[in-house]
């Protein structure tokens, strides 16, 4: 009976519960909360946050960092392992490491570090920079500092020099051409390496992330490699220093099977390895750990169909099954996980600007005194939909479509009767999407109806600045309002950027079953409406590009006490319309010096005034000075 909308309405339309893991939930008045040590524990609204953040002057679009969130995931990687080894009777440790590449931004790295050290939580270093970022972070001699990518000399000493400081830097050889390089720098600065492989698994595994896993992988040694390898380690009087082994499967594994399959295989490897006489010790499961963003708990690729619990019970009982019978012992263990860890820590929030409607007109338009043919026929469609076929009636409305398109190109019809014939069209459309809700089987062929009809709302941000993969691989994230959740949505919309671009869009939203066309959402209103992405805090930050020159968003740091008191930790201001012209080479100050200049040639022929040149110069300099997205008038 009940009709009223609550806020459980709210939760399980946005499927809040499924894919947050804990970390956020809705409050009674209906803005979003933050649980940043899962469901029930302290909290704070995240809209308090964007006043807090707008009251300090900092404005939307904004990316918030969760800095607690970020310490939970940490803990909870850790302690999922602690109890899997604990019920399993693991004898090895674990030993998480931290891949830089997948959030770089330093307040990211150095949170990890610190909170982690307690965990011993190292990083991982795919190139020379991440290297050396990653030395003057990692200060805890038992975590490790993992380095795979392409290794040239200057990379070898750097990391040799590292582990003279005390550091714990593993050297994973991906390729048989590092092994001399090393061999040499090692003998030559008289430093006896930690050594690893990378080895190719033959096994695969399914979803978007993949490509760099597996087979494929341009990365890594096959197994002809690795006895190569080996011999010449051993030759060189080095076999001592081969203590890990180490895959990457890809990222974003959906499939707990896959993730066992390629143990069982790397665990054989490792056997061989020990059968070599080297001393290892060390397994590297690489990344792959994956995050539910739709929550669906499947083998979907946007998903994952195990916990964090599951995968370290489905690691420790490979490992175990396949080692115990020849009694190597257990070895520590080190996973790459980057995208299960800081994922969740991140949402970008910014402001609706305004709505594009199909116009849901009630009453037909009124015709000219003598129509067009092609405007009765469509007025005649219009007023049958109730009563006729619904699929004659689209297919009818279709037609006269593109008769209206033809007539108009060969003069036939005037722009106004163009106009008329638009907008009887998409009246029928929205009848007919309207009739089907009443029908008990939809054809396939109205599957796109819904999106075609759906509102365009038009937010302040950039899709390939701050979403990049939501544009390049078409990776969901869960999106929603984080206030006005008291209130049931009426309206279906899709999601565009400012940059005009026709791929700056966001229409596939997550499912539970599938993918929808279209999001819910609130008629805006004349208020402030505020759209929230989450998961975002792995990926996608650094692949951003300069696209319409709209540059990086505000972040804010954000810390809770107990008593739901949000800290302002850390802000940082997004670039301005003059940064992201230097990142392409503009010169501001030149360009101020040419308006200017053109601005004086006006006032001498007395075109315009010395104070409109005043004023027309504070606005250029205001806006470069300015933030590259919407601004409000303050
Ligand atoms: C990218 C990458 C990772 C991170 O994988 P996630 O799935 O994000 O955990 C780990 N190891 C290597 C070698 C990588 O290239």
């Amino acid at each position: 009976m009940s009709e009223k909308w609550t806020t459980a309405d709210a939760v399980d339309l946005y499927g809040i519960d499924r894919w947050s893991s804990g970390y956020f939930g809705v409050s009674d008045a209906g803005e979003v909360l933050i649980h940043p040590q899962g469901k029930g524990s302290h909290t704070a609204n995240l809209m308090d946050v964007v006043r807090g953040m707008q009251e300090r002057g900092l404005d939307l679009p904004v990316l918030v960092r969760l800095s607690d969130i970020l310490d939970e995931r940490i803990k909870r990687l850790h302690e999922s392992f602690s109890v899997a080894a604990g019920e399993y009777g693991y004898q090895g440790s674990y030993r998480g490491v931290y891949p830089i590449k997948v959030n770089q931004q330093q307040q990211v790295v150095e949170e990890i570090c610190s909170f982690g050290a307690k965990y011993h939580h190292g990083l991982e270093a795919g190139s020379k920079g991440e290297l050396i970022a990653a030395i003057s972070f990692l200060k805890d001699p038992q975590a490790y500092l993992v380095c795979n990518g392409y290794k040239d000399e200057e990379f070898v000493d750097l990391g040799l020099y590292a582990l003279k400081l005390g550091i714990q830097c593993v050297f994973v050889i991906e390729m048989p051409s590092e092994v001399p390089v090393i061999v040499e720098r090692a003998k030559a600065l008289g430093i006896r390496p930690i050594l690893g492989v990378r080895v190719k698994l033959t096994s695969q595994a399914g979803g978007h992330w993949t490509k760099s896993g597996g087979e494929r992988s341009v990365f890594g040694l096959t197994t002809m490699e690795i006895i190569k390898v080996v011999d010449e380690l051993r030759d060189a009087g080095m076999l001592d220093c081969l203590k890990l082994l180490h895959y990457h499967l890809g990222s974003q594994i959906p499939n707990v099977r896959d993730i066992r399959e390629a143990l069982k295989e790397a665990c054989q490897i490792y056997i061989g390895l020990v059968e070599e006489g080297a001393p290892m010790g060390v397994l590297d499961l690489g990344g792959g750990l994956a995050v539910d963003y739709d929550g669906s708990h499947t083998d979907f690729s946007g998903s994952r169909n195990y916990t964090t619990s599951e995968y370290f019970s489905a690691v420790v009982e490979e490992i175990m099954s396949a080692l115990d019978e020849t009694g190597i012992a257990h070895p520590d263990l080190i996973t790459e996980s980057g995208r299960a860890l800081v994922a969740y820590h991140s949402v970008l929030l910014f402001n609706v600007l305004d709505v594009g409607r199909i116009e849901r007109f009630s009453a037909p338009p009124q015709l000219p005194a003598e129509p067009h043919d092609l405007l009765l026929n469509l007025r005649e469609t219009l007023d049958a939909v109730e009563t006729r076929n619904v699929q004659e009636c689209y297919h009818d409305a279709l037609y006269y479509r593109d008769e209206s398109h033809q007539l108009f190109k060969r003069g036939l019809i005037s722009l106004r009767e163009r106009a008329l014939a638009g907008q009887m069209f998409w009246q029928i459309l929205t009848r007919v999407a309207e009739r089907l809700k009443t029908l008990d089987y939809v054809p396939d062929e109205f599957e796109n109806l819904d999106a075609a009809l759906a509102d365009v709302y038009y937010c302040n941000f950039s899709l390939f600045q701050s979403l990049p993969d939501s544009w390049a691989i078409d990776q969901l994230f869960p999106i929603m309002p984080i206030h006005r959740l008291d209130e049931k949505p009426t309206r279906a919309g899709v999601i565009s950027d400012i940059t005009c671009d026709s791929d700056g869009k966001i229409e596939r939203f997550i499912d539970l079953r599938d993918v929808k066309q279209t999001l819910p959402l609130h008629d805006p209103g004349d208020d402030d409406y505020i759209l929230g992405v989450f998961l975002i805090g792995a990926y996608q930050e650094t692949l951003g590009d300069l696209h319409n020159l709209l540059g990086d968003t505000n972040v804010v740091s954000v810390r809770l006490d107990g008593d739901g008191h949000v800290h302002y930790a850390r802000e940082i201001e997004g670039d301005s319309v003059a940064d992201v012209l230097s990142y392409v080479e503009y010169q501001p100050k030149e360009m101020v010096v040419s308006v200017r200049e053109m601005a004086e040639k006006a006032v001498k022929e007395k075109r315009i005034t010395a104070k409109e040149r005043r004023a027309i110069m504070r606005a250029y300099e205001d806006g470069l000075r300015g933030y590259t997205y919407y601004e409000r008038e303050n």
